[in-house]
């Protein structure tokens, strides 16, 4: 590893006693990295100046713009001190202003730390402005083993640094595909998850609230390993539905998924009370989903877990019961009243099996053990609009992409974006 860190140093040193150089060839109209030791000026760099500003700092406004010309900013990880970011070839290197710039040619890594009071380092030069990472074509940059094709934007945040991805969404997909579903299902039904994964995506950045990114890297948006590594059935998936979205009276929809369903999904209500039932996610039949070990389980939850979680409501005391309060027409608990020898509180069931690790609320039988809770229940998930599980049994018995997504998103369209 020392011996892999050391050289893009040397190259950096020489980068930045380099980087006065950058006046003259600017005067060309063309961007110039400061090249390494042997290495020529870049005469040919990407684009022009023009064409290639680097993309706007966090706080431009038009970093808003992203559903319009489609890329993505995805936090791949935050608040991290170090982080070791592999090349496999060449990589430019810039600050937003592009006062700084260079690039490395032979494959590497770059070791980024956090100086603090909001300065980082990269190798030799130390930055309190976002370092932009930009892979040349054919280059991957690889971190904590995910490998990325898009720019890695690192940007400082007091005593740590964030890494931020920007990558066309299609990229995006190639990524988020492989951990959403296995890639080894049939073609349509993950034909069928690019389309709910696009729409998600592009919905999701109709409603930006971060000022440095778009989109979180696991279940919080969707799980995103990177899209440099790239599985030929995902790819062919994502390319074979390009530009495909869903659509209800013409708007983008929250598109949920969950892994399996119990044999029917729910109204999008009884897992968020707050939210607007439209008729794609009113609830939807399964029939292809009991080939899964998801479809029916047990499982025990200690005492523990359980009065952890009755904590956080403002309950105490040992526990005497857990009874279904309210369910839906399909047998899905909207409610729990949990009761100990304090009192009784009655809790959203979506939140409980977050915090317990139940795998549904479709829960069939409840028993208050000696030291554990017994669950039986059905499904895997939250229930609502797809479930992969179904997608996959009917992609099996011969049902294209367009009939699985018309099943479990009833009255969708498919619509093109562009
Ligand atoms: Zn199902």
């Amino acid at each position: 590893m020392k011996n892999s860190l050391r050289a893009p140093f040397a190259f950096l040193c020489v980068a930045v006693l380099c980087a006065a150089c950058a006046a003259p060839s600017q005067k060309r109209g063309r961007a110039d990295y400061s090249a390494a030791k042997g290495e020529s000026p870049v005469v040919s760099a990407p684009q022009t100046p023009e064409e290639k500003q680097p993309d706007p700092p966090s706080q431009d406004p038009s970093a808003k713009k992203l559903p319009a010309d489609k890329t993505g900013r995805i936090l791949i990880t935050e608040k991290q001190k170090n982080a070791d970011i592999k090349h496999s070839g060449r990589v430019y290197i810039y600050t937003p202003d592009l006062s700084k710039k260079y690039k490395v040619s032979a494959p590497g890594t770059l070791a980024v730390k956090a100086l603090g009071g909001g300065k980082i380092q990269l190798g030799t030069l130390q930055s309190t402005q976002t370092i932009i990472l930009e892979p040349a074509q054919g280059t991957l940059l690889t971190w904590n083993k995910n490998v990325y094709s898009g720019k890695i934007f690192i940007i400082p945040a007091g005593n740590s640094f964030h890494l931020v991805e920007h990558a066309p969404l299609e990229t995006y997909l190639y990524g988020v595909l492989p951990y959403e579903m296995s890639y080894t299902w049939p073609l349509e039904a993950l034909k069928a998850q690019a389309v709910a994964a696009r729409t998600y995506t592009l919905k999701s950045l109709e409603n930006v609230k971060n000022q440095n990114f778009d989109l979180y890297s696991d279940v919080r948006s969707q799980m995103y390993k990177g899209g440099g590594k790239q599985y030929d059935s995902v790819k062919k998936a994502v390319d074979e539905t390009r530009g495909q979205v869903l659509t209800f009276d013409d708007n983008l929809f929250y598109t949920y998924y969950h892994a399996n369903c119990g044999g029917g999904t729910d109204d999008v209500r009884s897992w968020n009370p707050g939210a607007a039932s439209i008729k794609p996610l009113s609830g939807a039949s399964c029939k292809y989903d009991s080939h899964s070990k998801s479809h029916s389980w047990q499982m025990n939850v200690s005492h523990a877990k359980v009065l952890a979680y009755a904590k956080t409501v403002g309950l105490t005391g040992t526990l005497k019961s857990i009874k279904i309060a309210r369910k839906t027409d399909t047998g899905r608990a909207t409610n729990l009243t949990i009761r100990t020898s304090k009192g009784s509180k009655t809790v959203a069931c979506g939140k409980f099996r977050l915090a317990t690790g139940i795998r549904s609320c479709k829960i069939n039988k409840v028993s208050i053990r000696n030291k554990d809770v017994h669950f039986e229940g059905k499904g895997y998930g939250h229930g609502v609009g797809m479930c992969q599980d179904g997608a996959n049994g009917m992609a099996k018995s011969g049902k294209d992409y367009r009939k699985i997504l018309k099943n479990y998103y009833p009255g969708a369209k498919i619509a093109e974006i562009n």
